[in-house]
């Protein structure tokens, strides 16, 4: 018998998710498959998507060449642009679109010899992480315009904050300095990452960049209906009694205020599933809600199944998040976001359903 633990990956529920991207920004929609598609499988995905996406949206150059492979013939951003000469080679000869967000890469540009580039100029609206200060478009544009080896010129920006939105002056003063720098420039624009596809209509332009939306998880309030994508789920494989007063697992977080029947499930925090999660965090088992006791090991776990009829017990289906736990409440439990709880999933393997 294999282990019980797997990740379940529900690409008809990526695909309606991506459908709701489109519905709710207009235009068109990059489906953001970075980290490995926020560690759903960016290649699995992306065929999922094939059929629906106007495009997609990677980190660096090699996760676009491994789409390429896989025969994804739609454009592809590179969020951050070329590291080296070779990137922009690659980007040439498989029809990549780079963006452009330091004066190297305009310098790796003009070195460049070859088929010209759709290039993404990226304006620094006041997240101050990467791009060019709003009053240096104007020059960089007109370097890039300058530049045989460049074809088109689009123009985008990142949103710091657009998930807060008790505090709308932040995103308002990035979308006032972006519109701007890039008043009558011509080609595209994109603005939207997921929170504002999902509650900023004033940021929607030619493209949105939905990224964690597509996996089903709002990063702030929104009636935009959306379906999780991910389900990580485990089973009981042994069980036990704990008398009052007695602990459970490393440092004793746990001690017994009545006689408990403890399930230890098979999987930990070398799965994904994070050691910093406290005593009374939700988990579904047999479809009803438990919570966790004691701390996470590296392979097992220990849930409460007390209040559970006894014949739920050893081969229960336990899980961990996904449609009756939410992810973003195992998030909200250990003090992060689900976009890491996604990222650090690993040795379960996926599971595709759906299509
Ligand atoms: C990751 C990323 C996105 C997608 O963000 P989500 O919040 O996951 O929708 C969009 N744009 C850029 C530049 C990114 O790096």
């Amino acid at each position: 018998m294999s282990r019980p633990s797997r990740v379940e990956i529900d690409l008809s529920a990526l695909q309606a998710n991506y459908a709701s991207a489109k519905t709710t920004h207009g235009g068109r929609v990059f489906a953001v498959l970075k980290a490995n598609a926020y560690g759903h499988g960016a290649l699995p995905c992306a065929q999922a998507l094939a059929a629906h996406a106007d495009g997609f949206a990677v980190a660096f150059v090699e996760e676009a060449l491994a789409l390429r492979q896989a025969g994804i013939q739609a454009p592809i951003l590179v969020l951050e642009g070329a590291f080296a000469a070779d990137d922009v080679q690659h980007a040439a000869q498989h029809r990549l679109w780079l963006v452009v967000h330091q004066a190297s890469q305009v310098a790796l540009l003009e070195q460049h010899q070859g088929t010209p580039l759709h290039v993404w100029l990226k304006v620094d609206s006041g997240m101050h992480r990467v791009g060019f200060a709003p009053q240096e478009i104007p020059f960089w544009h007109t370097r890039l315009q300058a530049c045989p080896q460049v074809q088109q010129i689009s123009a985008l920006t990142h949103l710091a904050r657009a998930d807060e939105l008790q505090a709308p002056e932040h995103t308002q003063a990035q979308l006032h300095a972006f519109e701007q720098a890039t008043r009558g420039l011509p080609g595209w624009r994109s603005v939207s990452n997921s929170a504002a596809i999902l509650a900023w209509p004033q940021a929607h332009r030619d493209w949105g960049r939905a990224g964690l939306m597509l996996y089903g998880v709002a990063p702030c309030a929104s009636s935009t209906p959306l379906r999780p994508v991910m389900a990580l789920k485990s089973r009981i494989f042994a069980q036990r009694w704990l008398q009052v007063g007695q602990p459970v697992g490393y440092g004793a977080i746990f001690t017994a205020q009545r006689r408990t029947r403890v399930g230890l499930v098979a999987i930990g925090y070398a799965d994904g599933y994070p050691r910093s999660t406290p005593n009374g965090t939700p988990v579904a088992v047999a479809g009803q809600l438990v919570h966790t006791i004691g701390r996470v090991s590296m392979d097992m776990m220990t849930v409460d199944l007390t209040d559970l009829p006894e014949d739920i017990g050893i081969g229960a289906e336990v899980e961990l998040w996904g449609q009756r736990v939410s992810i973003a409440t195992i998030a909200a439990a250990n003090h992060t976001i689900a976009y890491e709880l996604m990222c650090h999933i690993q040795r379960v393997p996926r599971v595709y359903l759906g299509t």
